[in-house]
């Protein structure tokens, strides 16, 4: 790829995002959830824009917009991101994945590859409208459960009823999907999120794999008591017992490599500053690539709150929410997408993620890989979320060279 195609590229991916990011239901934030009234508009821009790189171009049956690129044989690389978002987020998580894919296939499209190419734009990964995430590719890799149907979102529409208002057949969502014998390989290129790659002065990162997570909520509970005639040794507070909890999680991650935990969100009841607390509930988020490490974190942590209950002579109850196993990247794949670095002349620095993405629903089926572009200052689900320009076009040098070469790839 010439240089200056890359740069014009990149001009396009970032103007195409201002515009997606207009496209809002909230006048002053962005917010665009699954399905709402400016994702016709957005599906609107996606078709035009796939159909102009070359792709031929549909809305499937949950809102996903793609565009196709047949090659000589049906096996297709699927290269995706979401186009929902959070309550005031940025323009980036997501869309920029899906522009980039657009840019990726115009390249693709010169010639006819050996293998086939589909670049999607997933309609729902963020869980927000209905509470769980990746209703999208779930649909594409064949994992859509039909009792979802009947989820309802807060205004109490049912998710059967939200496709049928903006004019889609939910009996159509089978044919959505891509059969697992008809799937080469999922690549997704995604803003970091988070501030390893700017730490690193690294504009690009290889994803090693996507973290496995638990979470758990807590509740310590002992007596609510009047807090100036209750005397300090017949209390039963359960507050300071919480506080002992949250510093041996911070101890524990800090003191295990790559281990995040997090405790964020610590309620008491009654919640009154004059009123001692009976009861004290908080939530447990755990992650780390490896499986064993984290139910190992976790299961100390638990033991250790119930220590610390025993010791203060309050009660502790767990409530399991969560237990999501990590989803390590292809190896060979990703060696090919190191490969694909190096001849963009950077250095390779690899990296786990620490949220979850679409690519996790086609870890089963497929051969799944990738990319990372620096978030500077780290932010993101942000309006100050941002790419820088050059960094674009280094990812999208990087993401042609790897899809070509797989697209290329007649021993795959
Ligand atoms: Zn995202």
């Amino acid at each position: 790829m010439i240089h200056w195609e890359a740069r014009e590229a990149a001009k396009r991916v970032l103007e195409r995002c201002d515009l997606l990011g207009a496209l809002s239901e909230s006048p002053d934030s962005l917010c665009r959830t699954f399905l709402s009234p400016p994702m016709r508009e957005v599906h609107k821009l996606l078709l035009e824009w796939m159909r102009e790189a070359g792709l031929t171009a549909h809305l499937d049956a949950v809102g996903n917009v793609r565009g196709r690129l047949e090659g000589i044989r049906s096996s297709t690389l699927v290269v995706g991101s979401h186009v929902d978002t959070v309550p005031d987020a940025g323009k980036y998580d997501g869309v920029l994945g899906v522009l980039l894919g657009i840019e990726i296939a115009r390249v693709a499209s010169q010639t006819r590859p050996h293998h086939s190419l589909e670049i999607i734009a997933f309609s729902e990964e963020e869980g927000v409208r209905f509470g769980f995430p990746f209703i999208g590719s779930s649909a594409v890799s064949g994992s859509f459960d039909p009792a979802w149907l009947t989820k309802v979102d807060a205004a109490g529409i049912t998710l059967e009823k939200s496709l049928v208002q903006f004019g889609l057949d939910p009996l159509e969502i089978p044919g959505a999907c891509i059969p697992s014998s008809k799937l080469l390989s999922y690549f997704e290129i995604h803003i970091e999120q988070g501030p390893v790659l700017e730490s690193l002065d690294a504009p690009l990162g290889v994803v090693t794999g996507l973290v496995g997570q638990s979470r758990h909520t807590l509740e310590f509970s002992g007596r609510a008591a009047h807090a100036g005639t209750t005397p300090m040794n017949l209390r039963r507070d359960p507050l300071p017992a919480a506080a002992e909890f949250v510093l041996e999680v911070e101890r524990l991650a800090q003191n295990t490599e790559g281990l995040t935990a997090t405790v964020g969100r610590l309620e008491t009841v009654p919640g009154a500053g004059n009123v001692i607390a009976g009861i004290v509930k908080l939530s447990l988020d755990v992650r780390h690539a490896s499986d064993v490490v984290r139910l190992l974190s976790v299961s100390k942590l638990l033991e250790s709150s119930r220590h610390i209950a025993d010791t203060r002579g309050l009660k502790c109850s767990i409530i399991g929410n969560l237990e999501q196993n990590a989803v390590p990247c292809d190896l060979a794949q990703s060696s090919r997408l190191v490969g694909a670095v190096l001849h963009g002349g950077l250095t390779v620095h690899r990296l786990p993620s620490g949220a979850g993405h679409d690519a996790m629903t086609f870890a089963p089926l497929c051969p799944v890989t990738m990319l990372f572009i620096r978030s500077p200052g780290g932010i993101s689900h942000n309006p100050l979320e941002s790419v820088l320009e050059s960094d674009v076009e280094n990812a999208l040098e990087v993401g042609a060279t790897f899809v070509c070469d797989i697209l290329e790839d007649a021993s795959a």
